[in-house]
C-alpha cells in the first residue's frame, strides 16, 4: 500500500468509524486509483478521490408502521446520494436487518464505479432500512413501504434519485414504494426502476444482474479461447440474482450445482435443470419458502445447514470450474477463497457486491484466475435499469430481443473496457484495477469539468 492510499485511509477511519465495509470499499479502490493519480496530477491538485469518498448528501429518517397484531414498530430508512458527477442519483434500496449507514455508504460507493462503466449516465446512491420483510405478513410489507415512501418521495424523482431493488426489495416491493410514490406526488414517471412490466418495467429488468454476471464470465473464459459450455458451476444465493445465474448458464450449457439461502445451501450433483430452477423461482418468489425444501423435495440432493462453528462456508469446496457468489458481502473469505482454488474453480464473477474479502481477493490474483470483480461482473442489472429510464422517457416498451442484446454488448464492451485499461496501466489480466481506474476516470474528468462542487 502507498503513502496516498496509507494517508487517505488513517483519515477516512478517523472519521467514519464503525463502518467496515465502507473502509474496505474505499480501500480497495484507492489501491488502483493511486495508479491513475500518478499520471493524472490535475486528479490529486482537485482532490477528485478524497470528494468522491464523501457523499453528497445523506438522509436518514424514522419509518414507524403498525403489525397485524396493532403493535407500532420503528424502523430507521435511509438514502445516501453518493454522486451525481454523471447523471442522477441510481441505485437499489435494500431491506435487511444488517442494514445500516456505513453498509449503504460501501453500496453507494461501490455504485459510483459500477455505474461509470456501463456507459449510460447514471450518477450513484443506494438506501434502504433495517426492516426484515422475512416472516412479514403481505400486509405488513405492504404497509411498511408505504411509511418509507412517505418520507422518501421528498428526496427523490425521476431527473434527482432513481431507485430500484436489492436484498430484500424485489418486485412486490417496488410496486407498494411505486403505488404511493405515485399517491403522494400525484405524477406517473419512471422515479423506479424493477417495475411491473405492464406500469413501466423493462422487459429483462429482473434477469439482467444474474444474466450479465454469466455474460461477463462467458467474456472472460473467451481470452483463453473457452466457453461456459459443460462447466461446473458453484452458485451461491437463492434470489434474483442467484436465479437468472443459473437460468443463462443453463442456456449457455453449463451446470449449475449449488444453490443458498441464510439457512445453508443444497448440492445437487445432476445439475439444477430447467424444470428445478422452475421450482426454486416458486419456492422463493411466491411461497417464499427455504432452500432447504429443495433437498426435501429432490431425491439425493445434499443439504448442509450453516454451522457458525466454522469458519468456512463448504459450498467453496466443492470442486467446479466457475463460481458465481450472489448472495450478500464478504461471503467469500480467506479460506473459502483458498477452497475454490483447490477445488479446481478458475473462473469468479461477482453477482453479488463485494462477496469476496480482500485477502481472498489476492489469492485469486496471484493464481491468475480469471476473476471478475462485482463492480463490472453485476452491473447488468442497473444497466437495464438505465434502459428502463430511457424506455419511461421515450413512453416506448422495447422487445425482450432488443434489451437482452444491448444487456449482452454493455457487458461485454465492459469487460473490455476492464480489460484495457488493465493492461495500459501496466496491470494486464488484473479486472479488479481495470474496473476501479476506468470508472473512476470517467467520473473524475466530469468532476473537472464541473469545478469544485
Ligand atoms: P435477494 O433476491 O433478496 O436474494 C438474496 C439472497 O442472498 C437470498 O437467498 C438470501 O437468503 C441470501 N442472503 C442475503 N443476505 C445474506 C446473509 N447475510 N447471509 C447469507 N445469505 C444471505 O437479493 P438479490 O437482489 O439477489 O441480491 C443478491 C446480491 O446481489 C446482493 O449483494 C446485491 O447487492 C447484489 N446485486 C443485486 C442486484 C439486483 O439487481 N438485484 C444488482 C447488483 C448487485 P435469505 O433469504 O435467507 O436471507
Amino acid at each position: 500500500m502507498g503513502d496516498y492510499v496509507n494517508r487517505l485511509m488513517a483519515q477516512l477511519v478517523a472519521k467514519n468509524p464503525g463502518e467496515p465495509e465502507f473502509h474496505q470499499a474505499v480501500q480497495e479502490v484507492a489501491e488502483s486509483v493511486e495508479l491513475a493519480l500518478a499520471r493524472n496530477p490535475r486528479y490529486v491538485d482537485a482532490k477528485v478521490f478524497e470528494r468522491t469518498i464523501e457523499p453528497e448528501r445523506v438522509v436518514m429518517f424514522r419509518v414507524p408502521w403498525v403489525d397485524d397484531r396493532g403493535d407500532v414498530q420503528i424502523n430507521r430508512g435511509f438514502r445516501v446520494e453518493m454522486s451525481s458527477a454523471i447523471g442522477p442519483y441510481k441505485g437499489g434500496l435494500r431491506f435487511h436487518p444488517t442494514v445500516y449507514l456505513g453498509l449503504l455508504k460501501f453500496l453507494a460507493f461501490e455504485q459510483v464505479f459500477k455505474n461509470a462503466l456501463t456507459t449510460l449516465p447514471m450518477g450513484a446512491g443506494k438506501g434502504g432500512a433495517d426492516f426484515d420483510p422475512k416472516g412479514k405478513s403481505e400486509g405488513e410489507v405492504m404497509r411498511f413501504c408505504q411509511s418509507f415512501m412517505t418520507e422518501l418521495q421528498r428526496h427523490i424523482g425521476q431527473f434527482t434519485d432513481v431507485p430500484a431493488g436489492d436484498i430484500g426489495v424485489g418486485g412486490r416491493e417496488i410496486g407498494y414504494l411505486f403505488g404511493q410514490y405515485k399517491r403522494i406526488r400525484n405524477e406517473f414517471t419512471g422515479v423506479l426502476t424493477g417495475k411491473g412490466l405492464n406500469w413501466g418495467g423493462s422487459l429483462i429488468r429482473p434477469e439482467a444482474t444474474g444474466y450479465g454476471a454469466v455474460y461477463f464470465a462467458e467474456e472472460m473464459l473467451k481470452t483463453r479461447d473457452e466457453s461456459l459450455e459443460d462447466k461446473t458451476c458453484l452458485v451461491s444465493g437463492a434470489g434474483n440474482v442467484a436465479q437468472y445465474t443459473v437460468e443463462k448458464l443453463l442456456d449457455l450449457g453449463a451446470k449449475p450445482v449449488t444453490l443458498s439461502d441464510s439457512g445453508g445451501f443444497i448440492y445437487d450433483k445432476d445439475g439444477i435443470d430447467r424444470e428445478k430452477l422452475a421450482y426454486v423461482m416458486d419456492l422463493k418468489n411466491v411461497r417464499r419458502g427455504r432452500i432447504m425444501e429443495y433437498a426435501e423435495k429432490y431425491p439425493g440432493v445434499d443439504w448442509t445447514a450453516v454451522d457458525p462453528a466454522k469458519h468456512y462456508n463448504p459450498l467453496w469446496g466443492i470442486p467446479a470450474d466457475c463460481a458465481f457468489p450472489s448472495a450478500t458481502q464478504n461471503e467469500i473469505n480467506a479460506e473459502d477463497a483458498s477452497n475454490l482454488l483447490a477445488g479446481g474453480v478458475y473462473v469468479v464473477s461477482e453477482g453479488a457486491n463485494m462477496p469476496t474479502v480482500p485477502t481472498g481477493i489476492e489469492a485469486f490474483l496471484e493464481a491468475r484466475i480469471l476473476y471478475g470483480p462485482g463492480k463490472a461482473a453485476n452491473a447488468g442489472g442497473v444497466a437495464v435499469s438505465g434502459l428502463e429510464m430511457a424506455q419511461n422517457s421515450a413512453r416506448r416498451a422495447w422487445s425482450r430481443g432488443t434489451v437482452d442484446e444491448r444487456l449482452h454488448a454493455i457487458m461485454q464492451a465492459i469487460h473490455d473496457t476492464c480489460r484495457s485499461t488493465a493492461e495500459e496501466y501496466g496491470v494486464a489480466g488484473n479486472y479488479m484495477h481495470g474496473a476501479n481506474i476506468a470508472g473512476f476516470t470517467k467520473v473524475a474528468d466530469a468532476m473537472l469539468d464541473q469545478g469544485v462542487v
